[in-house]
């Protein structure tokens, strides 16, 4: 069987840099722990924990050791909270997700409304709210800017995975809110060359893997452009890989989303070639 990999695929920058940071914490006897999961991969969070960095939902759950925040990135009050408990902080947000969150403070201390563009309950999405301060809004539809009022001053940052044509068409129906627009394109490239990469190796061979967490936003992205151009399926693992999926099947094309660690690719790649 031919099978051949997306020019672009798998782990980014930020996230490569999360996990190492991660796997350098980790030290024997000591307690570490990441503020939620380091990233949507349920088999790189186990990899982890087994050698010893572990992952707790709240501070509530911390008394000591290390906690480690992950690439989407917490606000302001955590690292507050982080510092009055004493506790060693390995910082692990992207650079990407710091610009947006500090794109969004800088707005909103200029008086700006801070509009931003993204998932409404992406982890990354609420910090950056949390960065802009009280007043600060998301929006993820056109419709949803249509439905905002007019203001003095309008300042507009993204999720940094945000797809960047749908950012444009909000952008668009955004311009006749204020007369004082500022807009701060805070786009990560790692996502656009991934669906682009993918999309357009989609064209090319008869059946789409992707490879990558079902909670991960930019897998799941991956999966539905995909499967607007071929048959396509979205797995975690090589062992979901079934064998009614490649009857008439001549070439496979594999992607995986930015959190997919490398062993799992080469696990899926080495399988689909038998088939
Ligand atoms: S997708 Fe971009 S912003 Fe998000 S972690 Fe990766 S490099 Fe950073």
């Amino acid at each position: 069987m031919e099978v051949i990999l997306a020019d672009n695929l798998g782990f980014c920058y930020g996230v490569k840099r999360a996990i190492q940071l991660a796997e350098d914490s980790a030290a024997p006897g000591q307690v570490t722990n990441t503020l939620g999961p380091i990233i949507h991969n349920p088999q790189m969070v186990a990899k982890l924990a087994e050698n010893g960095v572990g992952t707790v939902d709240s501070l509530d759950e911390v008394k000591e050791g290390t906690i480690i925040i992950r690439s989407h990135g917490v606000g302001p009050d955590v690292y507050d909270r982080v510092e009055a408990m004493g506790l060693n902080m390995v910082d692990a947000t992207c650079p990407h997700v710091r610009k947006a969150q500090s794109s969004a403070k800088m707005l909103a201390d200029e008086g700006y409304q801070v509009v931003i563009i993204g998932e409404k309950r992406h982890p990354e999405v609420k910090s950056i709210i949390e960065w802009a301060g009280d007043g600060a809004v998301a929006i993820e539809t056109e419709e949803e800017a249509d439905s905002l009022p007019k203001y003095g001053k309008l300042g507009v940052v993204a999720q940094t995975t945000f797809s960047a044509p749908k950012f444009k068409l909000i952008v668009e129906r955004l311009l006749d809110k204020s007369s004082d627009m500022k807009i701060l394109r805070t786009i990560c490239t790692a996502t656009d060359q991934r669906q682009s990469a993918a999309m357009k190796l989609a064209t090319e061979v008869d059946l789409m893997i992707v490879i990558g967490g079902k909670n991960s936003a930019n897998t799941t992205r991956l999966a539905q452009l995909c499967s607007d151009k071929c048959k396509t399926y979205h797995i975690e693992t090589a062992e979901e890989l079934r064998d009614d999926w490649f009857d008439k099947i001549k070439k496979i094309g594999i992607t995986a989303g930015a959190s997919t660690p490398d062993w799992i690719i080469k696990e899926v790649y080495k399988k689909c070639q038998k088939k």
